[in-house]
């Protein structure tokens, strides 16, 4: 029986070429999106792959969805942590809200996920679970203190819930993703572009592919040994020791 995999935020972005790696690697996939429909109908009609639309924000809204998608699917051995959202501004400037935001989506979205699948993991004795973090979570980045606090937080949570779980079959790590050539950064001025690209010895943007095909190494069975790990993905712009 195929393994099941959860890909937050898996319907378009990275999140949705990881989904369609997972796929190819055959692991039957549920895609979870937030509100935006038209891109999670065109991915579903594009790849066969089942959508579930919830809140990774809201801890009974994620509920009540992985509750879902095990009834679908069967239960969850492989999660995704990928949804994610900016709110930038200069702290001096940043509302309430834009803290409250990305803290909830970026980082509560983990335990909310986490805590609702780590049980039946720990029973079948067996769990991947993958983290998606950034860049600015291990350097910091101006206008970021929100992003750059939840991401940095996901990176503790790795490290605690792997040691919790290592004995249980269930490994847990993050990748750290640099410059990733999403619509957004492609839309962006050439001249704004090169200058970025300059910044990475690699010489090039990294492409969604190179993060989903470091999330399916994860996820693999083989990949038993390796947890509480953070993977940068990011064309040696930033070498965290
Ligand atoms: P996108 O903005 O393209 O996509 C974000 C995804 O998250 C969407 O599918 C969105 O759903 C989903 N999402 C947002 N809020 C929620 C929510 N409350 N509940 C469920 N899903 C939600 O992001 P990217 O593909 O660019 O980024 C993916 C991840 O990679 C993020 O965590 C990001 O921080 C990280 N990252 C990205 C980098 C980059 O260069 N792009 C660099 C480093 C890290 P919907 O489609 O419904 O809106």
């Amino acid at each position: 029986m195929a393994r099941v995999a959860l890909v937050t935020g898996g319907t378009r972005g990275i999140g949705a070429t990881i989904s369609t790696a997972l796929q190819a690697a055959g692991y039957r996939v549920a895609a979870n999106y937030g509100g935006s429909e038209e891109p999670a109908r065109k991915f579903h009609s594009q790849t066969g792959i089942q959508t579930y639309k919830f809140s990774v924000a809201d801890y009974a809204a994620t509920g009540e969805g992985i509750a879902r998608i095990g009834k679908e699917l069967g239960p969850i051995d492989v999660v995704v942590n990928n949804a994610g959202i900016t709110r930038d501004g200069f702290l001096h400037r940043m509302k309430p809200e834009q803290w409250s935001e990305v803290i909830a989506t970026n980082l509560s979205s983990c335990f909310n996920v986490s805590r609702h699948v780590i049980e039946g993991m720990r029973e079948r004795g067996f769990g991947r679970i993958v983290n998606i973090s950034s860049i600015n979570g291990q350097k910091g980045q101006f206008g970021q203190t929100n992003y750059s606090a939840a991401k940095a937080g996901m990176l503790g949570f790795t490290r605690a819930l792997a040691l919790e779980n290592a004995s249980r079959g269930i490994t847990v790590n993050a990748i750290a993703p640099g410059y990733i050539k999403t619509e957004m950064v492609a839309a962006m001025p050439a001249e704004q572009l090169a200058k970025v690209v300059a910044t990475i010895p690699v010489g090039r943007l990294g492409e969604a592919s190179d993060v989903a095909r470091c999330v399916v190494f994860l996820a693999a069975d083989e990949a038993g040994f390796i947890t509480g790990a953070t993977f940068t993905v990011n064309g040696a712009q930033y070498i965290a020791a």
